[in-house]
Formats: structure tokens, C-alpha cells, sequence
């Protein structure tokens, strides 16, 4: 299909809207993205005809909900080329499903003194589960380094592994850096090891092909709000072998087979990993997104925002008084930067009267400002809808910041 920039944008409602009497331009896509009309009219429909608690009921409603909601789970699988569908369990979203795997990878397989690597890059979501395991379990954590482009040391990472690692967690691209990480690689060093590897897709799926079966990660997570889907529902993909050995995270209503006082067996996959009423409506919108970005081409998607990338890059690199953090080959639509002189939430600040939607801040990855020494950045996170005109109209805005505060 042909990539249609204004065709894409009457996709949005959102985008039509003013913000104090200005055009909204919306660059805060790494936060969350906008949605378009089939996930919000998908969203209105459900509510509308088929609302009813599926799995339970026998009766009309819950059959069309329970086969919708199974569907979806079928469109995830594809999206990302999972092998099985009952290796996609939906979750509230990326920070629960980490919550949920480190509760369940740590009940099953971490004893004290055991390893678990994370990188320097990760979003805290990344991050504390891991930590709040180790000291749950006397755990240690470890951490790979990245240069000040912006780059993983992925060098070190044979020097941290030992026969204590049990696990290792990297983001697929960073929130802050744009950095797309050498994913498969650092999964094929650490099979050798025999080592489980967990991507954080959250900001990789709305931007990038996944292929978890090419990939061979052991686990993906991911959100729905950021992948033009609804809030509430995310995805925590794990091959089957690791979820047959790993207990449930939560009890409850479904994720049971046979239930008494004395003892309690659990469902098959992927129930066992759902307990109680499920997102359903979420699940089945979220499948509408992805069924949205496959209608558009993973390839163009790509191309385009690549495109917005290189021009914002120059935009912002030929105001002069600009520092750009993350400069890595292989990169993502993030821009983080900071003008010089200039607070970042200063900068926010002008920005947000002219209409524009940026992040200010340490966007939930304080070790990387701690990595550069700085308080925080600006962000703007780049979505398919954006335009060379809205780079043109930070830019501008930028100048007006300089000459307010500089
Ligand atoms: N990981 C990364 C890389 C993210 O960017 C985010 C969201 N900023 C998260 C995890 C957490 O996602 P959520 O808040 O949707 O759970």
C-alpha cells in the first residue's frame, strides 16, 4: 500500500485539534500515541453490541466476545511471529508484564547469589522488578554499559555472564536514546550460555518488524497505548517451555482446572497466566492497531519515520545551540536533546503555549542521565503521523526558547 501522509493523518481525530488556539503537534509518541478511528470506533462498538465477560457465559454475547477475544490473541501472534497463540498472554501493559514475568521467572528459577543483566539504557519498568527480585532473593544485578553515542558495550556482556547468570533484560529501543539494540545478537551470545533473554518491546513494536521466532527471544513485552492501541493492555509473549515451568503470577477465576480446599491445579496456557476478567475489549482494540499498522507496511512505516528522523536530526543539529543525546547508527524516531543553557522544563514549557506536545524529564531512565551528568531532556518521540512542517514549527519554537532564556 502506498504511504499516504495526509491519508494517515484523517486516520486520527486527535490530530485535527487546536491546543490554546494552535495546531496540536503531538510529539510525545514515546509516552503514548494517538488512535486511530478503527481502535477508538472498535472500542465504541463493543461497548455498544457485543459487551459481555467472555470464556464464562454460554450464551450469545459471551461467544462473540470469547471468539473476538481469542482472534486477537491469534492477530498478536502474527504480528509478532510467535509460534503458538497460547504463548501470547495480555496483561494491563509492559510494567506489569515484567512485574509479573520477574515474580514468576524469579519464583521458579533465582536462589540467592544468582545473576540477572540489564543494560544502563533500560526505562525503569526494566529495571526495579529486577532489583526488588534480587533483594527479594539474594540476588545480584548486573549491568551493560553504553558509550556516549549512545550504544550498548555489548563487548562486556561475555565478561558479566557466568555460570551464576540466569537472565538477561534489554530494551529493544531506548525511550531516551532511540538506540536500536543489537537484539539478536545478544540473544544468540546468550543461548550459547544457555540463558534466557527478555526484550522490552515497548518502544520497538509500533516502529520496527518483530519476529520473536527469528529473534529466538525467550520473552517480549510490550504496550498497548504506545503501539496506537488502547491503554490497559499489553502483551508479555514467552515461548511455551518457560511457561509450562513457571507458576502463575496471580490466582483466581480462570487460570484454575480443579479447585479444592486441599489443593488447586491450574489451567492450560494461556490461562493460567489470566487470572480474573481479562481486558477483553482492550485485547480485541489492541488487535485492531496492529491490524492497522500491518495495513500500512512495517517497510513504509519504517521508511517514513526514518525520513522524519534524518530531517529532524538536521533541524535541530543546524540551530547551532542544540546537544542531541543518542547518535547511534541504528536508530529509532526519538530526538532527546537539550538547548544550551536552557532547562529542559523551561523549554516544555514554551513549547507546550505553541501547541507542541514534547517530554521533558528524565523519562523514566535516570541512570542514563546520570550516564551524561544532566538533570533530564527534552523529548520528542516521532510517530508515523508527524510531519516535516511540525519539525519545522519545534524548530522555530526552539529559536523563540533560545532567544527567551539563552
Ligand atoms: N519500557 C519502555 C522502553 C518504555 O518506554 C515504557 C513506557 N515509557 C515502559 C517500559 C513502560 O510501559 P507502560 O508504562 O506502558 O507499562
Amino acid at each position: 500500500m502506498e504511504f499516504n501522509i495526509q491519508q494517515v493523518r484523517n486516520d486520527f481525530p486527535i490530530l485535527s485539534r487546536q491546543v490554546y488556539g494552535k495546531p496540536l503537534v503531538y510529539l510525545d509518541n514515546g509516552a503514548t500515541t494517538q488512535k486511530p478511528r478503527v481502535v477508538i470506533d472498535c472500542i465504541n462498538n463493543y461497548h455498544t453490541s457485543l459487551n459481555s465477560s467472555i470464556h464464562r457465559g454460554v450464551h450469545f454475547l459471551s461467544d462473540q466476545a470469547t471468539e473476538a477475544f481469542e482472534n486477537a490473541r491469534e492477530t498478536v501472534r502474527r504480528f509478532i511471529n510467535a509460534r503458538h497463540a497460547h504463548e501470547v498472554i495480555f496483561t494491563p501493559g509492559t510494567t506489569a508484564a515484567i512485574n509479573n514475568l520477574a515474580f514468576a521467572f524469579g519464583e521458579r528459577y533465582i536462589a540467592p547469589g544468582d545473576e540477572i543483566i540489564v543494560t544502563e539504557m533500560e526505562h525503569h519498568a526494566n529495571i526495579v522488578p529486577w532489583q526488588m527480585l534480587c533483594e527479594r532473593k539474594q540476588a545480584r544485578l548486573k549491568v551493560i554499559p553504553f558509550t556516549d553515542q549512545g550504544l550498548l558495550q555489548t563487548e562486556t556482556l561475555q565478561q558479566l555472564i557466568n555460570d551464576k547468570t540466569k537472565l538477561i533484560a534489554v530494551i529493544h529501543v531506548s525511550n531516551t536514546l532511540g538506540t536500536v539494540n543489537p537484539v539478536a545478537d545478544i540473544i544468540s551470545l546468550a543461548h550459547r550460555h544457555s540463558i534466557p533473554v527478555l526484550v522490552d518491546g515497548a518502544q520497538s513494536v509500533q516502529h520496527l518488524s518483530i519476529d520473536v521466532s527469528k529473534t529466538d527471544c525467550d520473552f517480549f513485552v510490550f504496550s498497548g497505548h504506545k503501539a496506537y492501541g488502547p491503554t490497559g493492555i499489553g502483551v508479555l509473549y514467552a515461548k511455551e517451555k518457560w511457561l509450562e515451568e513457571m507458576p502463575p503470577f496471580q490466582g483466581g477465576g480462570e487460570m484454575v482446572d480443579v479447585v479444592t480446599f486441599e489443593k488447586t491445579t491450574w489451567n492450560e496456557l494461556p490461562f493460567k497466566f489470566e487470572a480474573g476478567t481479562p481486558n477483553y475489549i482492550g485485547a480485541i482494540a489492541l488487535a485492531e492497531a496492529l491490524k492497522y499498522l500491518t495495513s500500512l507496511g512495517a517497510g513504509n512505516i519504517l521508511e517514513y519515520e526514518h525520513q522524519l528522523l534524518r530531517y529532524g536530526t538536521e533541524k535541530l543539529l543546524a540551530l547551532g545551540y542544540v546537544t542531541l543525546y543518542g547518535s547511534a547508527p541504528d536508530k529509532s524516531s526519538i530526538l532527546s536533546f537539550n538547548i544550551n543553557g536552557v532547562h529542559p522544563y523551561d523549554a516544555g514549557m514554551v513549547l507546550d503555549k505553541a501547541g507542541i506536545a514534547v517530554r521533558t524529564g528524565t523519562h523514566c531512565a535516570q541512570p542514563v542521565m546520570q550516564h551524561f551528568g544532566i538533570d533530564g531532556t527534552i523529548r520528542a518521540s516521532l510517530a508515523l503521523y508527524n510531519t516535516t512542517d511540525e519539525l519545522d514549527i519545534l524548530a522555530d519554537t526552539l529559536q523563540k526558547v533560545k532567544t527567551m532564556f539563552g
